[in-house]
């Protein structure tokens, strides 16, 4: 890349990729000395079938890694590395191991440190066949296919997406799927080559992913670049995983269907490409039917209201936009509002935040739906149905990829009970929202009954434990052996009594080890005691250990019966893995109207906790909240928020804010776009009343000198932003633009900021519903000269030195910013402000030139098919705006006053 190349920048990291940490590829066996072991030589293999993972080798009780992968597992896991010995040439291999039992804890930090993990298993009992034991990868973790609940956060999608291009070159498209392994979540969408990669990205704010699959020859054109920290991993797949035919090829197989027509999909190539790919994937780590990934849905940009990353994260919706680990969120949108009960209605109500609706009467359902939960007698009841039941959607997953244990099992049960109890809960419930979700929320009762009644409520956390899995009473060849494994055992305490009469010794012991089984311990001072038909079978210390024929076969009745139990208990609980299984898609169902209800509920009780009011939605053009708050800020700030009024019509819908620093401005034009964002996703919003438009794009442009993300914060990126926002938006969107025209030299600023606003002002196209913070007073006189334009301003007072913000907002401009006061609050050495005082006194207006001066603007631009105006109809002095925009009804005798002097002192030179 050219340094100083503007045009270096065009794809700059809007989501810094995080780079795959490829581990090294397999070695040969040659370079690792004389020929390898079976061992060794299977673990080549897998290592070449898994080369761009690190390799999970199972030893025993041991996953073993070896080569680089054991230095790189032993750096991030802080293991020991060890070494096996070559026998030839005795070369030294690295080994480091993690015991198989504590495996997933170990997993879950190598892919947090952005690793793949291939984990590779024994597939038959040691010994059974010649040869080293069978061994298969049976799964492959990655940062969006680790499915371990302490991996995974509760509130959070855990998306992989695929990207890539399609079609020849005058047709080419972009496809983009997006698919969720915890809960089964899929969907895809495609855009046109010209805008696809903008739009692209603009999805992916929406579902955040995890990981970026691209094919590995033609990567597409996202704004992507290795820059590390957050971000999606990225993994490359060879091409022809993405090509037509085989992508519709692995759908179609997947869904078991003979074409994609159901899923939207089928006159879309690019999706079709992205979606089958990401299947593919899905498929080859995983290793299993993904049953519980039972339908593809398609995005279309026409049904949500869009935002860029950018917007997103200048509002705060996700994730802070400073100090994110220190306050747990608590100044995101997100964590405000959710008050919802389960993990599922949690990812739920950031997806709806992601992708408010545009369908007005949609809209309106939902927000009729929350006014019925919060003003209903049965919500208490039914809120408590939601706080009892487990994260179904997440469970089902696991049960579809049978990687559940028997306890997620029980989980299971106790939800679809508790979705039950919440049916009947809201079963006087009218509004067609709830009405419909209530028709979702049963039926699969017959899963938990299958469950409850084979598996025991004591059931160990995994399978390899059995023993007390299942329940009494299911199989009574289970019961006979469980009772004569009981009795087995009391048979050998009888057994070690009667041994004891026999020799004399009360110290004899009958003990167990896993190696030589059941043997009579007796210590050596009692050697001559031991009777002959006693054989030797070990020689500790102090003491000997022997076996008699008695011994040995309760010893073989006893084992039998445990291995028995086990095989019978893992049968029955295969069986139980099978039906939940096949049952993927109904359990999927009942968690999805689950998930909408405590969303619902959520919505309801923030609202009534925070006094929220339901906003009218219309299908008309203007904006009015009377007494909006910041849904954020006020609570942080419970009791001294100062509400405020906001209203955007045909006569002005491009708002001037001035004000002091530190007087609220920005807090203003955020509030304006989260309650555009908060009732187009069925939330009530912090105001007073409110009547909406539907907005199809909210914008959010924050100037330079706010804190931006890294690299982010410099004169050309604010002004790309712009630009984007100027080619996008349309009447019906909402525009923030938070002191654009900051990051340059003032006159320059000033310059592009008063063009800006001439711009919207005066395209009959555009003409968005725009708030514009600056501190460029001479903005203010654009409201004289361009229809539609209007001053506010944020109110502020001066006592001698001091500045009390008022934080009210109110018609007309704001003469001054009051930097240096804000300066001296802010701790500025007192000689530094006093001298900036003078300074600012000193400075001459004039020999600075033009239009920077107070009072003075550019001359309006020429408008298109009139002549420009004589330069003597440049806007008026402020104090006549100020007057103008000043309501004399509205102020109080007081506030008329200090007008007064206010007016009178912008007369003094
Ligand atoms: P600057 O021009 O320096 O960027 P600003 O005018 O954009 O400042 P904000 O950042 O919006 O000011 O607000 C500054 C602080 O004032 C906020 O952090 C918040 O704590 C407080 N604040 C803003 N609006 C209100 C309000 N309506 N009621 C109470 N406090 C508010």
């Amino acid at each position: 890349m050219k340094k100083n190349d503007p045009t270096s920048r065009a794809f700059r990291p809007l989501f810094p990729e995080r780079p795959a940490r490829s581990p090294s590829p397999a070695p040969e066996a040659e370079d690792t000395g004389a020929a390898p072991s079976p061992a060794m030589r299977q673990y080549l293999e897998m290592k070449r079938e898994a080369s761009d993972a690190l390799l999970f080798f199972r030893m025993g009780d041991f996953y073993e890694l070896f080569y680089d992968d054991a230095l790189t597992a032993a750096k991030v896991l802080d293991i020991a590395v060890t070494s096996r010995q070559k026998d030839q040439r005795r070369v030294a291999i690295p080994m480091a191991g993690v015991p198989h039992h504590a495996a997933e804890g170990y997993l879950g930090r190598l892919v947090r440190a952005g690793y793949r993990v291939a984990v590779c298993e024994q597939v038959e009992p040691a010994g059974k066949s010649r040869g080293p034991v069978r061994r298969r990868i049976t799964r492959v973790v990655t940062p969006s296919t680790y499915l371990d609940p302490d991996y995974l956060e509760g509130a959070e999608g855990a998306y992989l997406m695929a990207a890539c291009e399609w079609g020849a070159k005058d047709r080419r498209a972009l496809g983009a799927a997006f698919v969720d392994l915890s809960t089964g979540d899929f969907s895809a969408a495609e855009f046109r080559a010209e805008d696809g990669a903008r739009e692209c990205v603009e999805l992916m704010a929406a579902f955040r992913p995890r990981e970026l699959l691209s094919p590995e020859e033609a990567p597409p054109p996202l704004p992507l670049a290795a820059e590390g920290g957050e971000g999606p991993l990225r993994t490359v797949r060879p091409g022809f995983w993405f090509e037509h035919e085989h992508a519709r090829d692995a759908l179609l197989r997947h869904f078991g269907t003979s074409s994609l027509d159901a899923f939207g999909v089928e006159d879309c190539p690019a999706a079709t490409c992205a979606a089958g790919a990401a299947i593919t994937y899905l498929t080859e780590t995983q290793r299993t039917r993904l049953n519980h990934i039972a339908g593809l849905r398609r995005i279309s940009d026409s049904g949500r209201l869009v935002m860029d990353p950018l917007t997103q994260r200048n509002l705060e919706l996700f994730a802070p936009l400073s100090s994110p680990a220190s306050d747990g969120g608590k100044t995101t949108l997100a964590v405000t509002l959710d008050r919802t009960a389960t993990g599922m209605g949690a990812r739920l109500l950031r997806r709806r935040l992601a992708q408010p609706l545009l369908d007005p009467a949609a809209i309106r359902a939902r927000l009729d739906a929350v006014a019925e939960w919060g003003s209903s007698e049965w919500a208490g009841g039914a809120a408590e149905s939601l706080a009892g039941c487990p994260d179904l959607e997440r469970l089902a997953s696991r049960a579809a990829l049978r990687i559940a244990g028997p306890r997620e099992y029980l989980k299971i049960t106790e939800a679809i009970l508790a979705a039950e109890r919440l049916e009947e809960g809201i079963a006087p419930a009218e509004s067609p929202v709830l009405a419909d979700l209530r028709g979702r929320l049963g039926g699969v009762r017959a899963v938990a009954d299958r469950i409850s009644g084979t598996i025991a409520e004591d059931a160990p956390a995994a399978v390899r434990e059995p023993g007390s899995l299942i329940r009494e009473g299911v199989s009574a060849e289970l019961d006979d052996l469980r009772r004569l494994r009981s009795s087995g055992r009391s048979a050998i305490r009888d057994l070690e009594g009667r041994e004891r009469a026999r020799t004399g010794v009360a110290s004899l012991r009958i003990r167990y080890n896993q190696v030589f089984g059941y043997t009579i311990e007796i210590g050596k001072g009692h050697a001559a005691r031991v009777p002959e038909d006693y054989v030797r079978r070990q020689t500790l210390v102090n003491a000997e250990r022997y076996v008699t024929e008695e011994l040995k076969a309760f010893e073989q009745r006893l084992t039998g019966a445990e291995a028995r139990i086990g095989e019978i208990e893992s049968e029955l609980f295969a069986a139980v893995v099978d039906e939940v299984a096949a049952a993927g898609g109904d359990l999927l169902r009942v968690a999805a109207a689950v998930a909408e209800a405590d969303v619902t509920a959520a919505f309801a009780d923030t609202a009534s906790r925070r006094g929220y009011v339901k906003p009218e939605i219309h299908d008309g053009y203007d904006l009015e909240v009377s007494a909006g708050r910041h849904p954020v800020v006020e609570a942080l700030l419970p009791d001294s928020f100062v509400p405020n009024d906001l209203s955007l019509d045909g006569r002005g819908f491009l708002m001037i804010l001035t004000g002091p620093n530190m007087g609220g401005k920005s807090t203003f034009l955020r509030q304006a776009a989260l309650h555009q964002i908060m009732a187009q996703a069925g939330c009530f919003v912090p105001a007073a009343a409110a009547r909406l438009p539907v907005c199809d794009r909210v914008f959010a442009r924050v100037g330079a000198s706010d804190d931006l993300a890294r690299g982010r914060s410099t004169f050309l990126t604010e002004m790309e932003e712009t630009a984007h926002i100027l080619h996008h938006a349309t009447p019906n969107s909402l525009v923030l633009l938070d002191e654009v025209g900051r990051g340059t030299a003032t006159y320059d600023g000033l310059s592009l900021a008063w063009a800006i606003v001439e711009y919207i002002a005066r395209r009959p196209n555009l003409r968005m519903k725009t708030l514009f913070a600056t501190h460029y007073h001479e903005l203010v006189g654009l409201a004289e000269a361009e229809p539609g334009v209007v001053n506010f301003h944020v109110a502020a007072r001066e006592h001698g030195e001091e500045i009390v913000f008022l934080r009210r907002v109110a018609a007309g401009g704001a003469r001054r910013s009051y930097g240096i006061q804000v300066a001296r609050l802010a701790g500025i050495p007192p000689a530094v402000v006093e001298r900036a005082k003078e300074v600012l006194d000193g400075l001459d207006p004039e020999r600075l030139g033009g239009f920077g001066a107070e009072g003075r603007s550019p001359p309006p631009a020429p408008r298109p098919g009139r002549a420009a105006p004589p330069p003597a109809a440049a806007p008026p002095h402020p104090l006549l705006e100020r007057l103008r925009g000043t309501d004399p009804d509205a102020l109080t005798p007081r506030e008329a006053l200090d007008l007064l002097y206010d007016l009178r002192r912008g007369l003094d030179p």
